[in-house]
């Protein structure tokens, strides 16, 4: 009896030593969309400091497509170990199910959140010859000529896309929509004047705006971004109903060990309370003020509403129409 119970208590605890010594090699994170782009950006910065905290390189790898699904589902498949965690965001882990009646995970179910790394207010913005001074003009202009623009995202699904679709039908515009791997390489091609605007997250813009390379037309949110003082939000110009702000967010595959998960956890909220990492975010114009959202517990609440959330907004939208294959 006694040694049968000496038995049962080291098998209970050997899981938990093994746990204990996590992460004894690199991890890998994955980024749903090209490098470069907001996401990629805002997840370097964490991981940066995660790695330090951590004691292992968390290695960024952009597997790019669908929106950010084929990435999503990557991580859902993976091996739940906590070594294959990803930067989810409200196009993987919200607006997805409702524009993808055959998504081959479930955000909710699928995963275990470990926290929200940033939130991604939404800005309108143009190449520079963009003929309209204000948001007014721009939306007087893009409503007359939409059949002859071209608006670029990043895949059905995405940010991008799912935000500047309730912009074209909140104003009854039909622009073309170009599809690319990742706000990253579309910003590119905004600023080289080759596609016509786009909605996308403030932490991929606040540079190109500063240095006067593309044309922003307003922040989506209640009051104007920090670092972009000039900006005009949406209501100042006259599109009140256009708010909607993003977030971006780690999570790990479903059935990844709480005691790796909570070591996780751990790490991000440390990088978002050291002063060198949240420097660098803020001046990127992201929001850090969301602090329940953070842990796993608060991250959960916002997935479930956010799935809820874009399902009733999508369903107003003409989401219908066919995206060109990608480039
Ligand atoms: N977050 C995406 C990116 O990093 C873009 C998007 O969702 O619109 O490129």
């Amino acid at each position: 009896m006694r040694s049968s119970l000496v038995l049962l208590a080291s098998v209970l605890v050997l899981p938990l030593e093994g746990m204990a010594a996590y992460p004894e090699r690199p991890i890998t994170f994955i980024v749903p969309f090209a490098a470069g782009g907001p996401t990629d950006v805002v997840a370097r910065i964490v991981a940066e400091n995660m790695s330090k905290t951590l004691g292992q390189q968390l290695v960024v790898e952009n597997v790019a497509g669908a929106g950010g699904t084929t990435g999503a589902l990557r991580c859902a498949q993976a091996t739940p170990d906590g070594y294959t965690i990803m930067m989810g965001h409200m196009g993987t882990h919200g607006a997805a199910p409702a524009v993808y009646a055959d998504l081959k995970y479930d955000p909710v179910k699928d995963f275990v959140p470990i926290g929200m790394a940033a939130g991604t207010p939404i800005l309108i913005v143009a190449k520079k010859s963009f003929p309209a001074k204000d948001l007014k003009e721009f939306v007087s202009y893009v409503k007359a000529n939409s059949e002859k623009l071209n608006e670029a995202h990043a895949g059905v699904g995405s940010v991008s896309f799912t935000t500047c679709a309730f912009f074209n039908s909140l104003i009854g515009a039909k622009p073309t929509r170009v599809v690319y791997r990742g706000t990253g390489p579309a910003l590119n091609d905004i600023v080289a004047g080759q596609v016509d605007y786009m909605c996308d997250q403030i932490v991929n813009l606040v540079p190109q705006i500063q240095a006067n390379s593309i044309k922003a037309y307003a922040v989506a949110t209640a009051q104007r971004s920090p670092v972009l003082p000039d900006v005009p939000t949406t209501k100042e110009g006259g599109l009140a109903e256009f708010q909607v702000s993003a977030w971006n967010a780690i999570f790990a595959p479903k059935g990844t060990p709480p005691e790796v998960t909570k070591k996780l956890s751990a790490a991000l909220q440390k990088a978002l309370a050291d002063a060198g990492t949240r420097k660098r975010l803020l001046d990127l114009g992201a929001d850090l003020t969301d602090k329940e959202a953070q842990t796993p517990e608060g991250l959960a609440k916002l997935v479930q509403s956010e799935v809820a959330r874009w399902n009733k907004v999508l369903k107003t939208v003409a989401m219908k129409e066919p995206a060109p294959p990608p480039k």
